[in-house]
């Protein structure tokens, strides 16, 4: 296997930062009050070495796992790419 690059601190804080450290996930927050859940940076291509801001997105531990999971059973894949990208576009303008 290789060696994956590790997002910086740094960058996490940032990524975090832009998205209100809210998870991303479609009607996530109300969930989120409920049930203190950790915060982790998505890799939206789900290329884990592309590590360049507009690929990265804030999602809870809940919700990482599970787009994962759905990425690996090779379904929905393109529509959370698609969703998390239209997410990032509409908090730019
Ligand atoms: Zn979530």
């Amino acid at each position: 296997m290789k060696k994956r690059k590790q997002i910086s601190k740094e960058q996490r804080e940032r990524i975090f930062k832009r998205d209100k450290n809210h998870c991303q996930f479609p009607r996530c927050n109300l969930m989120v009050r409920k049930k203190a859940r950790r915060l982790e940076v998505h890799h939206i291509d789900f290329n884990s070495s592309n590590h360049s801001d507009n690929n990265l997105i804030t999602l809870c531990n809940f919700h990482n796992s599970k787009i994962s999971n759905d990425f690996l059973a090779k379904i929905r894949k393109e529509e959370w790419v698609n969703c998390f990208k239209t997410k990032l576009k509409k908090e730019r303008t």
